[in-house]
């Protein structure tokens, strides 16, 4: 396989961990981004070194358009330019609409969507001039069926689709793919945090009986961020135990 050059935002936890590890398996160097978590980014930078990879671990809180643009400006310059960007970064704010506070939907929109598009300007540039790019997002099923008590996160999220469609038709012609990814319910602390009850009554919505892990959407993801994956641009990827089909 060819060896690029990948940043994945979100990487010290989670299902962007896993895709860092996956990544680098692959043999890309990875600059694995976080923003609170340094020393669990340390190990999944370790991790991948270890097992013969390149890995280099990056602070940046990619909802601040400077700190976006300083990141991939940094990967840039130690591995060199960006082929591949995995947009993974997220939270949730959750609640029902009529109590959302204004931050709730702000917190969700400028990390969940808005980062989205600060770092994929910092390195479209750079993937248009090399002929070369695989631009990638963590989508949700949650944008795009919607749900209940994630009305910031679902518009975040289906905002996704609407960016990444209009950034491979604007790049397609220059070997730039863009595509989504959208998870179902997977094993990370993000669904951990969820109460006992909801985490139950999911199940029975899943065809495949099961959470998903994070490898299975790094699998997907590794597809996605291929050279084989030429062809394949301004797609949404469900990875989602049959959820929405
Ligand atoms: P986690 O809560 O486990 O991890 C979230 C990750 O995002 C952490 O690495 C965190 O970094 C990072 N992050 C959050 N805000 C910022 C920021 N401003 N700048 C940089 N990094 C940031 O979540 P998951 O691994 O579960 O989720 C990863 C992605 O997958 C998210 O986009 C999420 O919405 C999506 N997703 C998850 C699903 C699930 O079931 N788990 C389902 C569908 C989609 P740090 O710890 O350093 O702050």
């Amino acid at each position: 396989m060819n060896g690029r050059v990948a940043l994945v935002t979100g990487a010290g936890r989670g299902i962007g961990r896993a895709i860092a590890i996956t990544l680098g398996a692959r043999g890309h160097k990875v600059a694995l981004n976080y923003r609170n978590s340094a020393a669990a980014a340390g190990e999944a930078a370790a991790l991948i070194n270890g097992n013969g990879g390149t890995a280099e671990i990056f602070q940046a809180d990619v909802s601040v358009p400077e700190d976006a643009a300083a990141l991939a400006e940094a990967a840039a310059a130690r591995f060199g330019p960006v082929g591949i960007l995995v947009n993974n970064a997220g939270i949730t704010r959750d609640g029902l609409l009529m109590r959302m506070r204004d931050s709730d939907w702000d917190d969700v929109m400028r990390t969940n969507l808005a980062s989205v598009f600060y770092c994929t300007r910092a390195v479209v540039r750079g993937m248009m001039k090399a002929r070369f790019g695989r631009i990638i997002a963590i989508s949700s099923v949650s944008g795009l069926v919607g749900n209940a008590g994630q009305a910031n996160y679902a518009a975040a999220k289906a905002g996704i689709l609407g960016f990444i469609k209009s950034t491979a038709r604007e790049c397609a012609s220059r070997g730039v793919t863009a595509n989504v990814v959208a998870p179902g319910f997977i094993k990370t602390d993000m669904t951990n945090a969820l109460p006992d009850e909801i985490k139950k009554a999911v199940i029975p919505a899943i065809p495949a009986g099961r959470y998903g892990s994070p490898e299975d959407v790094a699998e997907a993801v590794a597809y996605l961020a291929s050279d084989e994956a030429g062809y394949v641009t301004g797609q949404t990827l469900a990875v989602d135990g049959g959820m929405t089909m």
